[in-house]
C-alpha cells in the first residue's frame, strides 16, 4: 500500500488514503494552538478552582458509548475533554492538594511531554539521539547521589516497578544468573527484611517475583518510624541460624506514612556483614538530597546498591517518571539482557548503540521520561526544585506547630520531612476518631484542600502530604479552618 502524504492529495477522493496525518495542516496548526491556550488557561487560572470535584453522571456517560468507527473532528474531540475532563482531574496541580504523595507537575514537564509525543520515540534501545538524553539523565542522577561512574540506572513508571526490578537484580546476585532459566530453587529459601513501615508495593513485588511476600520479614519501626536496627539484627541471626537465605535489606528514605528515613548508614554496614544487597525506597523522599537544608537526612544514600525513586513526586515531572538507580550496572545487563534475533545489534548505523535500556530492565518498548525530566532540571536547575522541597517540609513544620498550639487536634506522629499526619480529638479530646474519616470527606467535598486518610498506630489520621510546589501557608491555613469548622459540627459525629 502505498504511503500517501496528507498534504497535496487532499482533494484526491479516487485513491485511498491511509496516512492518519491533517489534511490541512493550516486548520490543524490553529486547532493544535488553541488546545495549548486553553491548557496554560487552567494551569493560570488554577487557585480559582476547586482542587477536586466529583465528575457528574452527565460527564460520566459521554465516556460510557460505543467504539467510534466513522471520524470526530477534532476540535470536537477536545471540546469533549475540555468540558467533561479538565474540571474533573484527580486534583494533584492544585496548591490545596495534601492527599496521598502526588507531585504537582510543571508548565516546562507538560510542553516537553508534546515535544516528546511529536518525535514519539522509542527507547528500549537503538541509536539515537533520545537514548542520549536518558543516559544524561542517568549522569545527572549518578552525581545528585554520588555515585561511580560503573551505576547504571533507567526510567521505569514509578517506585512500584523500580522496587520489583531492584528486588530481581538483588535475588540474581545472590543466586546466579542461571536462576533466570532454572528459577528459584526450593531450598535454600531466599528472605529479605524492611520495617513494618515499607510501601505495600514491596510485598507485592515479593509476590511477583515468586519468591512470596512471607519471605519479607517485617520488622518492628520505633518510635521515629525507622526500623529498628537491634530488631533487624536478631531477625537475620535468626534466619541464618534456621537456614535461610538471607539477600537483601529494604531501606525507606521517606516513609510514606510519615515521611521517616531509616539509618542508611547502619543499613549499609548490617549488609554487609552478611552479604546482602542494600536496595533504598526513596520514592517520596530521595529527591530531597537536593535541598541544602534536607541533604542530611539522606545520610548514607550514596552507599546503597540500588535505589528508587520518583522524578514525578517530589521532582515534579510530570506522570509517569518512576527511576532505579543501580550501583553496578553490569548486575541490570546479568538480570535482563538477552539475545533476541529480531534485536540483533550493529557495529554501527540505527541498530548500533552500546547501551539499549532492553538490557537492563524487563521493558522493550519504552516512551521518552526522559525528555520532560532533561527539561525540569534544565529550566528550573535543582536548585530551585531543592528550595521548593525545602519550602513543603517548612510548611509541614508550620502545619506541626499548628496542631500542636491548637486544643482540639492532636499531632499524630513526628514530622521528619513533608508529611503530617493527625487528628481531630475535639475541645475535651473525646470526639469519636471515625469523625476523621468524615471531616476528610468533606474537606474534598468543599474543594478548597484535599488531605487524605491514613491510619497511625491503628488511629484514623488526616495525613497532609505537602509535595506540591504551588503549596502555600494560605493552604495550611485553610486545612487547619476547615478542620476544626467540621469537627465541631455536632451533626457529624458518628453516634
Ligand atoms: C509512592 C511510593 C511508592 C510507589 O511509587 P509509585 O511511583 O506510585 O509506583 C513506593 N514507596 C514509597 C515510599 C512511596 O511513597
Amino acid at each position: 500500500m502505498l504511503n500517501l502524504q496528507g498534504g497535496g492529495l487532499s482533494g484526491d477522493v479516487s485513491r485511498q488514503r491511509t496516512s492518519l496525518d491533517p489534511a490541512d495542516w493550516q486548520a490543524l496548526r490553529q486547532q493544535g494552538h488553541r488546545m495549548l491556550d486553553d491548557m496554560l488557561d487552567h494551569l493560570q487560572t488554577l487557585s480559582e478552582k476547586p482542587v477536586w470535584q466529583a465528575a457528574p453522571a452527565s460527564a460520566r456517560a459521554l465516556f460510557d458509548v460505543p467504539l467510534p468507527v466513522e471520524p470526530t473532528e477534532i476540535a470536537d474531540v477536545h471540546a469533549l475533554f475540555r468540558d467533561h475532563v479538565l474540571p474533573y482531574g484527580s486534583g494533584n496541580i492544585h496548591s490545596g492538594f495534601m492527599g496521598w504523595v502526588q507531585g504537582g507537575g510543571t508548565v516546562a514537564g507538560m510542553l516537553a511531554d508534546m515535544l516528546a509525543a511529536g518525535l514519539n520515540a522509542n527507547l528500549g534501545g537503538r541509536d539515537h539521539m533520545p537514548i542520549e538524553v536518558e543516559r544524561q539523565i542517568i549522569r545527572w542522577v549518578r552525581q545528585i547521589f554520588s555515585f561511580p561512574d560503573t551505576a547504571g540506572g533507567l526510567f521505569l513508571t514509578g517506585a512500584s516497578q523500580a522496587n520489583f526490578v531492584a528486588l530481581l537484580i538483588a535475588r540474581t546476585r545472590k543466586l546466579g544468573a542461571a536462576i533466570r532459566a532454572e528459577g528459584l530453587p526450593a531450598e535454600p529459601r531466599l528472605v529479605a527484611y524492611a520495617s513494618s513501615e515499607v510501601h505495600g508495593c514491596v510485598p507485592r513485588a515479593f509476590e511477583m517475583s515468586g519468591i512470596g511476600s512471607d519471605q519479607l520479614r517485617r520488622i518492628p519501626a520505633n518510635a521515629a518510624g525507622q526500623i529498628d536496627i537491634g530488631a533487624l539484627q536478631a531477625a537475620i541471626l535468626r534466619d541464618r541460624q534456621e537456614g535461610y537465605l538471607p539477600f537483601l535489606i529494604v531501606g525507606t528514605a521517606g516513609t510514606v506514612n510519615t515521611g521517616a528515613v531509616d539509618d542508611l548508614i547502619a543499613l549499609r554496614g548490617i549488609a554487609d556483614a552478611h552479604d546482602l544487597h542494600f536496595h533504598v525506597d526513596g520514592a517520596l523522599g530521595a529527591l530531597g538530597i537536593l535541598s541544602d537544608d534536607l541533604a542530611h537526612l539522606f545520610t548514607g544514600i550514596e552507599s546503597c546498591d540500588s535505589l528508587a525513586f520518583d522524578f514525578h513526586k517530589w521532582g515534579q515531572v510530570p506522570y509517569d517518571a518512576g527511576f532505579l538507580l543501580v550501583r553496578d550496572s553490569a548486575w541490570q545487563r546479568q538480570t535482563f539482557a538477552s539475545d533476541a534475533a529480531y534485536l540483533s545489534r550493529a557495529a554501527s548505523g540505527l541498530a548500533g548503540g552500546d547501551w539499549w535500556p532492553c538490557d537492563h530492565g524487563p521493558d522493550l518498548s519504552r516512551g521518552f521520561r526522559a525528555l520532560k525530566t532533561w527539561f525540569t532540571l534544565k529550566t528550573y536547575g535543582v536548585k530551585a526544585l531543592g528550595e521548593s522541597m525545602a519550602a513543603n517540609c517548612a510548611l509541614a513544620r508550620e502545619l506541626a506547630r499548628r496542631v500542636d498550639a491548637e486544643p482540639a487536634l492532636r499531632l499524630l506522629a513526628p514530622v521528619a520531612l513533608n508529611i503530617v499526619c493527625f487528628a481531630y480529638a475535639g475541645p475535651k479530646g473525646n470526639a469519636p476518631a471515625a469523625i476523621n474519616a468524615r471531616i476528610i470527606e468533606h474537606l474534598h467535598a468543599e474543594g478548597r484542600v484535599a488531605p487524605s486518610l491514613t491510619f497511625v498506630n491503628g488511629q484514623p489520621a488526616i495525613r497532609a502530604a505537602i509535595v506540591n510546589h504551588r503549596t502555600r501557608q494560605a493552604d495550611i491555613d485553610a486545612l487547619i479552618q476547615g478542620v476544626l469548622k467540621l469537627g465541631s459540627r455536632q451533626d457529624l459525629h458518628p453516634c
